[in-house]
């Protein structure tokens, strides 16, 4: 999983004033950075507070305490929060009771250096000590620093009913596992969030049914690597093996999981993410197929296309197989839509290298990708054992022909939905035109269409007709 996005979350007021609690007197503005499990966990963050008093704001001028969820996959990232962290020198002029933390990823990577770093730093977190927060805020009320970074072996925060921060109520997510194993030789992900473990399978199924009793229509079941999920009493995956024949026998794998939640809310649209070639099954797929209300698209990040480069990356798997695995996706779902995660210019990565990763985009067509330069992460097994050797002008034409690719791959993939009847969930307005309704179909791709008499959060069908390079065109078909 590798995203770099900011969601203002300012208009998300109105589902967040249904969660303040009207006691509560501390105001807390958070806001998050990096991948989807980032803003899972700053809603896990927001519920453990608003016991301790706090309710959030989107007003960063309201605040008491501002807390920002840091991302460290890229360094780029890592210098979006340094920036934004000078920003709060001048309110906290203003408000010098401000108190300011940092939670995820650069938290946990650097831990301590932070306070020396970032002198406007009050309070360091990992991703795994959310729960320590009320004692950690009592320190820093008192005037002292406060740190917790210790990665734990069990915590899934299975216990928590998150606080919907960044939602339109109508698509959540819901976190299954927390951490990796897989040690991929370039990512920080191992390090700043820990070993594989998975949430228990109950509580998943009671968030679901709570945010279908809420009005949700969607969830996308979220984790490093969901297809390594495996529940079998609680603890790390990597100690399965010494499970006990009846905890093996009972165990919950994805695929498992995947039709337990599609059974249970046989309404409510699932999507997941972020899956591992190296660990998907064709259970997995052929659930999929089996439950109209698991939408046909599979994250599918590779990386690179080329073997040299997958085995430098430690990624368990050759193009070949990957091919393979491609294929039989595309047998047992044929109009399933994959996307990709790619990284341009990987230490030793050749221009035969990069051509494989160019054939490999060809032989794929993905929907969509999300592509980057290499981005030496400090730690990682890249960073101890190779040198950042690729010139960076290479890494930036290779990643430009990669985009390419993409952009002229994406516009054939929407093309292919032309004349198709598609299920859309309508999730908001379009950003051009308020007399028209955006939403996304099974495939993950976003439609565009005249309102009519429809509502939002309501399932409609549509009937493609255009589409732009990004956008598909449509308008409603009445059954
Ligand atoms: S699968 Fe690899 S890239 Fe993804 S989080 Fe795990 S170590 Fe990182």
């Amino acid at each position: 999983m590798a995203e770099e996005k900011v969601i203002d979350e300012a208009v998300q007021g109105n589902s967040l004033a249904l969660e303040n609690k009207k006691d509560n007197t501390r105001k807390l503005y958070i806001e998050s950075y990096g991948c989807a499990m980032n803003f899972s966990d700053s809603e896990i963050v927001a519920s453990i507070l608003a016991k301790e008093g706090f309710n959030t704001t989107q007003v960063l001028e309201d605040a008491d305490l501002v807390l920002v969820n840091t991302c460290s996959i890229r360094e780029k990232a890592e210098l979006t929060i340094r920036k934004r962290l000078e920003k709060f020198n001048a309110v906290k002029r203003t408000r010098p009771h401000l108190k300011v933390g940092v939670l995820g990823c650069m938290a946990e990577r650097l831990k301590s250096q932070f306070l020396e770093e970032e002198k406007i730093v009050d309070m360091v977190v990992g991703p795994d000590a959310y729960k320590d927060l009320p004692n950690l805020i009592k320190e820093i009320d008192e005037g002292r620093n406060a740190i917790n970074v210790i990665l734990s072996k069990d915590e899934t925060y299975g216990d928590v009913s998150p606080v919907r921060l960044n939602t339109n109520g109508i698509s959540a997510y819901v976190s299954i596992t927390r951490g990796c194993d897989n040690m991929c030789t370039f990512c920080v992900v191992p390090f700043t969030r820990g070993r594989e473990r998975s949430r228990e399978p109950q509580s998943i199924l009671e968030e679901v049914n709570d945010l279908w009793n809420k009005g949700y229509k969607e969830i996308t079941l979220l984790g490093q690597n969901v297809d390594s999920y495996l529940w079998y009493g609680g603890g790390l995956k990597k100690d399965f093996g010494e499970a006990t024949e009846m905890q093996k026998a009972t165990a919950v794998n994805f695929a498992t999981l995947l039709e337990m939640t599609a059974i249970a809310q046989p309404e409510m649209r699932i999507r997941f993410s972020t899956s591992n070639p190296q660990d998907l099954t064709l259970d997995v797929v052929k659930t999929m197929a089996k439950y109209n209300n698991i939408c046909n698209h599979i994250h599918l990040p590779v990386q690179s296309g080329s073997n040299r480069i997958l085995k430098a990356m430690n990624r368990l798997h050759t193009r070949e197989e990957y091919f393979t695995l491609i294929d039989n996706i595309r047998k047992i779902i044929p109009d399933c839509a994959i996307s990709q995660d790619m990284i341009a210019g990987f230490p030793t990565e050749t221009e035969e290298d990069h051509k494989d990763t160019l054939s490999l985009l060809e032989y794929v067509k993905y929907d969509f990708g999300y592509m980057y330069s290499y981005s030496e992460r400090p730690g990682t097994m890249a960073a101890r054992k190779l040198e950042d050797d690729v010139p960076e002008a290479d890494k930036k034409r290779r990643l430009a022909e990669i985009i390419a690719s993409q952009r002229e791959h994406s516009g054939y993939r929407l093309q292919q939905r032309l004349g198709k009847i598609d299920e859309v969930l309508i999730e908001g307005e379009s950003k051009r035109s308020t007399a028209h309704w955006r939403g996304r179909n099974s495939q993950n791709a976003v439609i565009v269409f005249p309102k009519e008499d429809s509502k939002m959060g309501q399932f409609v069908h549509v009937k493609v007709e255009d589409c732009t390079t990004g956008t598909l065109l449509g308008s409603i078909v009445k059954n």
